[in-house]
């Protein structure tokens, strides 16, 4: 559709000159591909970039060419990473400014026969069919990074945009454009998925991983409406005294045919698929049904996504959930982890507002691990701080992972908020704690993960003594 439109508003006057002969409409290509993207129908407005109609129209011709001279037609996919932040954080007024900068370093840097594009909001498109091997292509790419790494000053902010890019080459990863661009958009999306800031030319296979992840999103999507979750409860206690002061629930998944996968290995999946709204809904429904039935009545701790907190109305849930099971809000924190990258602030902020208005508390996990960890913090109101895993098991023999806790004690004290640490597996950790005056602890050093039934009960407290 796109196709005939384009040409038919923007070929009028090139037709009547170049009539119908195969050559000329070939030199005719040429001239369009090199010279009349100014068109405005094949321009992108903001930033003046030939956009995807004119790379469509010239595709055919830049393979054709790669493959006359016995070249690669290297792919490039530029996507730039947390494009949605910039946008939430300073404004679309930056977010333009931003794409316009890039679009001129690009215009800068790569002249003919490479063709830059816009090719669909913050993905940039450069081809280059002159390339002789993949190696080539891929410093093409990583000269891509390092000029996009280059801060940009905007009216008001100084930014470092960082990006994740996709290389295809033809012919090995495809005949057609098409073709082309989806391989190099679903590598792209690798490198995004392992934390962006990186390069990643197609391998094969990926179409097959794609298809690996989707079937288990299916079975993933069942596993909540035929009980192939359950929930394991581990201590949290004050590192002084001891003293049980909650528990933390903790997903399992038992696959029909595969048995347990990990959480580390579902979360991630669910998160893309959004099936970690349905999941989320049933842990923190389980988990207050069960904490409401503890006789002693102390927190449960939840863990829960930025994605739940954007993608679905959180606090109305949390509030249905606690009228439901009775569980008193203050008794109820919500976990809040930073594994994949916060893109709505406004919206993470006004949940964690309103769950703190209910009584909830929020905790900022993983700390030290997510993207950004101080600006989270400085950017949201935790009640309490969780250090990561990989700080505790450090504590013995590296004196900067003691350096970062003992700062994240610091950081705690300063906000008036408790430090948890997590990971605790051995005495001397525990000891190491102590001396910093880490509140609370966490870690199989109390004792492995309960099953709800092994958690005295208020109402059976016959059946627990007998078990
Ligand atoms: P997390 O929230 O950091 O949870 C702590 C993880 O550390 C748990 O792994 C726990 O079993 C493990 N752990 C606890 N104590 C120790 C210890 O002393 N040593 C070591 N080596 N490990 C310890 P698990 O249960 O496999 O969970 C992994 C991650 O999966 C969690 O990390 C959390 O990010 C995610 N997850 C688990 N349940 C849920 C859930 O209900 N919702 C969401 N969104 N994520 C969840
Ligand atoms: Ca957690
Ligand atoms: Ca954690």
């Amino acid at each position: 559709m796109s196709q005939t439109l384009v040409v038919s508003v923007l070929l009028p006057a090139l037709c009547a000159v170049f009539a119908a002969s195969g050559d000329v409409l070939e030199h005719h290509y040429k001239h369009l591909s090199r010279r009349t993207y100014q068109h405005l129908a094949l321009q992108d407005p903001l930033t003046h970039l030939p956009n995807r109609h004119y790379v469509e129209n010239i595709a055919e011709q830049l393979l054709k060419e790669a493959s006359q001279n016995q070249k690669i037609c290297a792919v490039v996919l530029v996507s730039l990473d947390q494009f949605k932040t910039v946008n939430e954080l300073h404004g679309y007024a930056t977010g333009d400014a931003v794409l316009k900068q890039m679009a001129s370093l690009f215009r800068e840097e790569f002249a003919d026969p490479i063709v830059i594009s816009r090719f669909y909001g913050d993905e940039f498109l450069i081809i280059n069919p002159t390339v002789n091997t993949l190696d080539e292509a891929t410093s093409l790419a990583r000269q891509v990074r390092d000029m996009a790494r280059r801060p940009i000053q905007t009216a008001t902010y100084r930014l470092s945009i960082q990006c994740s890019i996709g290389v295809a080459v033809s012919p090995r990863d495809g005949e057609n454009l098409a073709q082309l661009v989806q391989r190099a958009n679903l590598a792209a999306k690798r490198a995004k998925s392992i934390g962006g800031n990186s390069i990643q030319p197609y391998v094969t296979g990926m179409e097959e991983n794609n298809r690996w992840e989707a079937a288990l999103a299916a079975d993933l999507r069942y596993a909540t409406l035929d009980n192939q979750l359950n929930l394991l409860f581990q201590k949290q206690n004050q590192t002084r005294t001891g003293e049980l002061v909650g528990y933390e629930a903790l997903v399992r998944w038992r696959h029909a045919e595969k048995g347990q996968i990990p959480p580390e290995d579902f979360i991630p999946i669910a998160e893309r698929s959004g099936i970690i709204l349905d999941i989320g809904a049933w842990v923190l429904r389980e988990a207050c049904r069960a904490a409401a039935d503890w006789q002693d009545p102390v927190a449960v701790s939840v863990n829960a996504s930025p994605s739940q907190f954007t993608r679905s109305d959180f606090s109305g849930l949390v509030s249905t959930v606690l009228m439901e099971t009775g569980l008193e809000p203050h008794r109820l924190e919500i976990e809040l982890t930073e594994s994949t990258p916060i893109e709505d602030h406004s919206r993470v902020l006004q949940t964690i507002v309103a769950l703190r208005e209910m009584g909830v508390r929020v905790a900022m996990d993983d700390y030290g691990t997510g993207y950004s960890s101080l600006n989270t913090l400085q950017a949201f109101p935790f009640d309490k701080l969780k250090v990561d895993r990989v700080f505790t098991q450090s504590l013995e023999d590296s004196p900067q992972a003691r350096a970062i806790l003992r700062s994240a004690v610091l950081l705690g004290h300063s906000f008036g908020i408790p430090v948890i640490a997590e990971g605790v597996e051995t005495e001397k950790q525990l000891n190491f704690l102590k001396e910093m005056g880490c509140q609370q602890v966490q870690g199989f050093l109390f004792g492995k993960h309960l099953l709800p039934g092994q958690i005295k009960s208020a109402r059976e407290p016959e059946k627990r003594r007998a078990g």
